[in-house]
């Protein structure tokens, strides 16, 4: 499986949890509610695990 760069746009995160949930080393749900990238990248299969869209490939 490929990492890639890849980033959240907060202002559509609903903050599910379905990103850290599935992967706890790539995201995390910050103070906020929302969800945060950890290390600025994560499997590329991460990008559909979002409901909403919220995270795209840089
Ligand atoms: S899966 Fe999407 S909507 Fe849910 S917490 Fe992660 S970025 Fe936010």
């Amino acid at each position: 499986m490929a990492r890639k760069k890849v980033k959240i746009d907060q202002s559509l995160c609903i903050g599910c949890g379905c990103c850290a949930g599935t992967y706890p080393d790539d995201f995390q749900i910050g103070d906020s509610g929302l969800a945060e990238v950890v290390s600025g990248e994560a499997e590329e299969e991460a990008v559909s695990v979002c409901p909403v869209g919220a995270i795209s490939e840089e």
